[in-house]
């Protein structure tokens, strides 16, 4: 039919309409796709020998949602367009759900976000039995809200106090749960699913009209402000406000819009939950979540920036030099990505330590149903713990994590191409020590490269890829594959001090320790950390990073950069002073140890800032400037950005943003470090941070890149449409 859906009836008169979309790679809810489903269902609707109709899919998923590229065009239409549009799609639903004859969802996979509120909109749902089917209202995670009636229908379903954490964190129902709660009415076999939907319709098994549409409907879970209501929403209210910091108004909304649309008719609940869609849709936030969180982690998820020509790399042997902390760690993504690891190090026992790592590793994954127990022993068994070089022989690469000392690297080096192909690519995961000058120890310097995980390897979602000054396009390419192939997301940069992300990451911690050493009160500054929507406060994460390591990595910097050169460039060294006396006056390196700026119990959580530090640096200032010591914490973090790109370390706006978000977790709410000076724009940033140079120093002078860009009026983003910001 149209390349989107195809539809029949059969001769007991029920339509099946089955979503298809040709040309996607999966079902979404789009301009075309909804006009040809609205026109085959009236259709239907008006055939007098029909009696029903039942809704599935020809492919895996049930349909994933909204097109996100129509959502994306959409943001340039007037905030009054938006919202009749969302009306007329919500008109739609409604009339499905209203119509004489019955429509089912027939679920076969995965339905979220617009197509989970599809199904909801039928008055009957079946679902197929297949494991691990996924139904879930995910749009909170771009800053938006389920806008097609998911915030009324399933708050009417569940009740406030049940439906709320699916709404405000976008939480997956599986179908055993779904039907315990009424969301499904039925789970059928998967060959027998639209059968079984079908039979639904002949036997009368539809209700006539929705739950909500019966007179006298009642929600589970208390009646409007009744104890357990009002328990609900001023106790989520506050939690809310603890997890959002106020950075992300979707929660909010979606909890304004259970809360008042559950308290009126359905038609007009629609209404109010359309209004604060559009006010989600039009705002800043779900434009910054959305460019980063999906256009540019998509993008580079998808490899679009892998150079070209290079023929893409199939994997079957990959080495891992070094089984420590980072050693194990990769060896276990590595072959959960399905691939065959050698797991190399200097003894039996420490190679047999790195594969324990990994089988214990999978096992938790197993014990937490994430995977079977055979699934996660298949894995473990991929990973083989070797002293021998030979070993890596037919490896198409190998990544060394030994210890960080360029003699050692060097030898790991030279070992490895003794035994491995011309093409094999060499990966390194130092932290610091710049890769061209690493690579100087390789004979096939072109084939050698940065490879930078992140602690823990198993969970962080970055890898940070560097090019020295002779690595190739082919080792660039394979190590792009390689990433792709571990299911993590990679950015190229540059080879520089610090690469990016860490040097950048820096900028953080330390504007922490010079508000320290200014008589900020350590409690304001972690507090202000955590308002500015970084993950934690600036203590907190230098404690759970190693002080030790940052203290050590200060220590080199100086020695090979000289202390002149980087007072020149307005290293503020207060900064240090704070870094020396925690390690090495009062030596507390950090949480692994048990002690750092805070306190630990014997669980190694938290307990308290370490009164040490309060007597060390006494507060002297209580009336601070809340807003400006937030902006110091993102400012600087930015300008270090921009000078990683006038430098050409990082090349393209959407790899810093991306880099910004999932390498060291910078508020995502702003959608990186870039689409955070964007947001702000780029003459007012250059004015604020004018200002910040002045009472702070050198280290927040602009640089030229950014004078330059501003007087010329240029942008980063700078094909985007930005309307107008509706208020939020
Ligand atoms: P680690 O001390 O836990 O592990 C290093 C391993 O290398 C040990 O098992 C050791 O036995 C082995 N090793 C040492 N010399 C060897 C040799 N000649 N041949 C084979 N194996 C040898 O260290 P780690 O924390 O895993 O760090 C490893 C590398 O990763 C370092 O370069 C570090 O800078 C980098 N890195 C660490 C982190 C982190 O957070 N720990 C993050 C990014 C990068």
């Amino acid at each position: 039919m149209s390349g989107l859906i195809k539809s029949d009836i059969d001769s007991d008169g029920v339509a099946t309409i089955v979503w298809d979309m040709q040309d996607y790679p999966m079902n979404v809810l789009s301009e075309e796709s909804l006009r040809a489903f609205e026109a085959e269902w009236r259709a239907h609707q008006n055939n007098d020998d029909v009696k029903g109709v039942v809704i599935t899919s020809a492919r895996e998923a049930f349909i994933v949602g909204a097109d996100i590229n129509m959502l994306w065009r959409m943001r340039a239409w007037p905030a009054a367009e938006v919202f009749a549009q969302n009306q007329v799609l919500n008109r739609f639903f409604r009339e499905i759900e209203t119509a004489p004859k019955p429509t089912v969802a027939a679920i076969n996979g995965d339905a979220l976000g617009g197509g989970f509120e599809l199904a909801l909109a039928c008055r009957y749902r079946v679902i197929s039995d297949r494991d691990g089917i996924k139904l879930g209202l995910p749009e909170v995670m771009l800053g938006l809200l389920p806008g097609a009636g998911g915030t009324q229908r399933l708050g009417r379903i569940l009740g406030p106090k049940e439906a709320l954490p699916y709404l405000t964190t976008g939480k997956n129902m599986r179908a055993q749960k779904a039907l315990g709660f009424g969301v499904v009415h039925d789970i059928a076999p998967a060959d027998g699913l639209v059968a079984a939907a079908k039979k639904a319709i002949l036997e009368g098994k539809v209700p006539a009209k929705a739950p909500w549409d019966e007179k006298g409907f009642r929600f589970p879970g208390g009646a409007p402000h009744s104890r357990d209501w009002t328990q609900t929403f001023a106790g989520g209210g506050s939690m809310l406000r603890r997890e959002t910091q106020g950075n992300y108004p979707s929660p909010q909304r979606i909890m304004a819009c259970v809360y008042h649309g559950l308290q009126l008719p359905m038609d007009k609940a629609l209404s109010y939950e359309g209004r604060q869609f559009t006010a989600l849709f039009m705002g800043p936030t779900s434009r910054n979540l959305i460019r980063t969180g999906w256009f540019g982690r998509n993008a580079a998820n998808k490899l679009e920036k892998r150079p070209k020509g290079v023929p893409e790399t199939t994997f079957t042997k990959v080495g891992v030099i070094g089984a420590g902390v980072m050693g194990a760690g990769i060896a276990s993504c590595t072959a959960a990505g399905g691939c065959d690891v050698v797991l190399l190090d200097i003894s039996e026992e420490a190679a047999a330590k790195g594969k324990q790592h990994v089988i214990d590793y999978f096992a938790r994954q197993a014990a937490k149903g994430r995977m079977t127990k055979e699934k996660a022993e298949a894995i473990a068994a991929r990973v083989k713990p070797s002293t021998d070089y030979k070993d890596l022989e037919g490896a198409q690469m190998t990544i060394e994590a030994v210890f960080e000392d360029r003699g050692i690297k060097a030898k790991v080096t030279a070992a490895t191409e003794a035994v491995t192909a011309s093409d094999h690519v060499f990966g390194t995961n130092t932290s610091t020590l710049p890769i061209t000058g690493l690579a100087e120890a390789a004979e096939r310097p072109e084939e050698f490269i940065g490879v930078h995980f992140f602690s823990p390897v198993e969970k962080m979602p970055l890898v940070e890829i560097i090019r020295g000054e002779k690595t190739s396009d082919h080792a660039a390419a394979v190590a792009m594959d390689y990433v792709k192939m571990i299911k993590k997301t990679p950015i190229v940069v540059n080879d520089a001090r610090g690469f990016y992300t860490s040097r950048v990451f820096g900028t953080y911690t330390r504007e922490g320790f010079m508000m320290l050493s200014e008589g900020v009160s350590p409690a304001v500054i972690e507090n202000v950390g955590k308002a500015t929507g970084m993950p934690m406060g600036p203590l907190e994460l230098i404690d759970m990073v190693g002080i030790d390591t940052g203290h050590k990595i200060t220590h080199e910097t100086i020695k090979e950069v000289g202390r002149d050169v980087m007072a020149a460039r307005g290293e503020p060294f207060e900064a240090l002073d704070v870094l020396d006396w925690i390690v090495e006056e009062v030596e507390r390196p950090g949480q692994k140890a048990g002690k750092g700026f805070y306190d630990y119990d014997g669980d190694n959580k938290k307990t308290r800032i370490w009164p040490g530090v309060y007597e060390r640096f006494p507060t002297k200032n209580s009336d601070v400037d809340v807003d400006e010591l937030k902006k110091r914490f993102l400012h600087i973090q930015a300008l270090e950005t921009l000078r990683c790109m006038e430098e050409g370390v990082v090349t393209a706006a959407d790899d810093a943003d991306v880099g910004s978000i999932f390498g060291w977790g910078f508020a995502p709410c702003h959608g990186g470090v870039i689409s955070y000076v964007e947001n702000i724009g780029l003459p007012q940033f250059l004015k604020e941070c004018e200002a910040l140079a002045e009472t702070y120093g050198k280290r927040f002078e602009p640089p030229q890149l950014l004078r330059d860009m501003a007087a010329r009026g240029q942008r980063f983003y700078p094909d985007e449409e930005i309307p107008a910001h509706a208020a939020e």
